[in-house]
């Protein structure tokens, strides 16, 4: 799977020659061209935490802001230990164009800290992420960068950042951070947006492919918040969950598999592996199996050159971010599989993170339905935009919708000019 760690070094390179692409087609000036590489702020910072042994340990953090013209910086922080600053950097870019395709108004950020989370105690995790938040102060706020969840960090991280904010500027600023507990002013709905908006996606997808039924079976890779929210909502509309993949293993079943279920075992277990209901493989057997949806819903680079080949699903719907490599793509493109990109398929996140935003700066909070149902337009919109940018310019749906979103991006730009 992700064995190599070129492949991952190479994650921006891959983000920019994606971009280049795209901004040929759209025949951008060589100067804005020169302008949407480069990330407008990149902060390097030591994260020094004081450990549970009394010795301190340096853990290295990032925090990048690839573009503002169109609001402000938004995107999650990651904890993981591969983390580096090329990831963050590719990352934050597809933050601004995941922003953009949708169309809401931020830019876009990222952040990240060389840590596994699952080695700490709850009381460094807290040290930890109020020593990132204290190094990254500065930059962030609710009108300039505004975090979120992402890998290994959750609402309680969110909380956090939140309240070492607050103490710093001596008042509570909720607008700070997204994917906050509801207690302190988040989203009803956020937990699982990222996973419903694959779910609305893939809906969409079908839909164009003349497919209303949801007789079809589902293998998901990942089972963190994207991958679990999305097999629980598929599983429940009547979609069959053939396959569910996790860093320990594959668990198949091709009667169908119970996400609850696997959900509650892996609360226990930490892992779906050794689910007893199905049966178990490695971790990327997950890719050969004959499934009619894939959802890779993990980390980047999981689809590759020498995996593509044997995937045999129909539909792709990229909940992680950069899930496929370029070379596998041209792949997938031969075997006519119909992929719908990750800033389209995974902005559910980021969208609810807007509406939690403007919630909060409102003090007026919605309902669930509400959420759930302004989420539906804003993702079925951004698909039927990319959808009809697809056929007409005679592209796939990766380049359709990078195209919107630069062009989206480059407007702004343009607008706004450039000081002084
Ligand atoms: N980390 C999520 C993403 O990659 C959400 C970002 C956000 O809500 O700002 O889209």
């Amino acid at each position: 799977m992700n064995d190599s760690k070129s492949i991952k070094k190479s994650v921006w390179d891959m983000a920019l020659s994606r971009l280049d692409t795209t901004m040929d087609l759209l025949n951008l000036t060589s100067g804005l061209k020169k302008y949407l590489r480069e990330p407008r702020k990149i902060l390097e910072v030591a994260v020094t935490v004081k450990m549970d042994s009394g010795d301190i340990d340096i853990f290295k953090g990032y925090r990048v802001q690839h573009n503002t013209n169109r609001g402000p910086a938004k995107g999650g922080i990651r904890y993981h230990p591969d983390v580096n600053l090329d990831e963050i950097k590719a990352l934050a870019l597809l933050m601004t164009l995941k922003c953009a395709v949708v169309g809401i108004p931020f830019g876009g950020a990222k952040g990240g800290v060389v840590v596994d989370p699952r080695a700490l105690s709850a009381r460094e995790l807290e040290n930890l992420t109020r020593r990132y938040t204290f190094e990254i102060i500065n930059s962030i706020g609710p009108e300039r960068d505004i975090p979120a969840p992402d890998v290994g960090t959750n609402a309680q991280v969110m909380a956090w950042i939140m309240d070492t904010y607050s103490i710093d500027k001596g008042y509570s600023v909720p607008g700070v951070v997204t994917g906050k507990p509801i207690e302190l002013g988040g989203s009803l709905g956020r937990e699982e947006a990222t996973g419903r908006g694959v779910v609305y996606s893939l809906l969409s997808a079908l839909k164009v492919n003349n497919i209303e039924s949801t007789n079809y079976e589902v293998a998901i890779q990942g089972f963190g918040n994207v991958g679990s929210s999305a097999a629980k909502i598929l599983y429940d509309l009547g979609f069959k969950i053939v396959a569910i993949s996790d860093v320990e293993g594959t668990i198949y079943n091709p009667k169908g598999i119970d996400p609850h279920s696997v959900y509650n075992h892996a609360l226990k277990t930490k892992t779906v592996a050794g689910y007893k209901e199905a049966e178990g493989m490695a971790r990327e057997d997950i890719f050969g199996l004959p499934c009619d949806i894939l959802i890779p819903a993990a980390l980047e680079n999981q689809i590759v050159k020498s995996n593509a080949p044997g995937i045999r699903a129909r539909f792709i719907v990229e909940g992680a971010n950069a899930p496929v490599t370029p070379a596998a793509d041209g792949i997938l493109k031969e075997k006519g599989i119909f992929v719908v990109p990750d800033i389209l398929a995974n902005a559910g996140g980021v969208t609810v993170s807007y509406f939690e935003w403007v919630q909060g700066n409102d003090a007026y909070f919605w309902s669930r339905r509400e959420v759930n149902l302004k989420l539906r337009d804003i993702m079925e919109r951004a698909f039927y935009q990319t959808y009809a940018a697809a056929q007409e310019k005679k592209v796939d749906m990766r380049t359709a919708a990078s195209m919107l979103a630069v062009e989206r991006v480059a407007d702004a730009v343009r607008l706004r000019g450039i000081y002084p």
